[in-house]
């Protein structure tokens, strides 16, 4: 499974230490599309690595993995990494944003954040046990 591979991958990012990673959260996709369901799941990281950097990291990853950007925005896709906090910095650049947008409202984001932060403050102040507790979490699968 490509998501296996890729947290594998994030142990060995330089200047990084590998804290941790969720459960594997199985979700049925987004898009119209017939399409095999998504597993995602969230990994808890200490880097020495500027954000950007980070970015140049995990997108080598998804290059790495065969990553296909096709046209249609929810098409399958192979692997992808999201950069979903940093700390507690907010960062709009054009090619970050950080938190992650979307992320709040994503049972498969915030559920396995959850699962490894529970205490998890959001940098607006929003807490991540209210978030998980009023998301839907149908169709949501942990995968054992
Ligand atoms: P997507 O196809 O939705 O994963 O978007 C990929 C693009 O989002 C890349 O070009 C990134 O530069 C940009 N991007 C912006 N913020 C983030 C983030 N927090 N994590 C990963 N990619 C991001």
């Amino acid at each position: 499974m490509k998501v296996k591979l890729a947290i594998e991958a994030l142990k060995h990012l330089p200047g990084t230490q590998f804290i941790c990673c969720s459960s594997l959260y199985s979700s049925k996709p987004m898009g119209a599309y017939e399409q095999p369901d998504y597993v995602n799941a969230v990994a808890m990281i200490n880097t020495l690595l500027e954000p950007l950097d980070l970015l140049d990291q995990t997108q080598r990853i998804e290059l790495e993995f065969g990553r296909e950007r096709k046209e249609a925005r929810w098409d399958s896709r192979i692997l992808d990494l999201d950069i979903l906090l940093f700390g507690n910095l907010q960062i709009k650049s054009e090619r970050l944003i950080v938190p992650h947008y979307g992320m709040k409202v994503r049972g498969f984001v915030l559920c396995p954040l959850a699962e490894i932060a529970p205490g998890l403050q959001l940098p607006d102040g929003s807490i991540i046990t209210n978030l998980v507790a009023v998301i839907d979490k149908d169709e949501l699968t942990v995968l054992v």
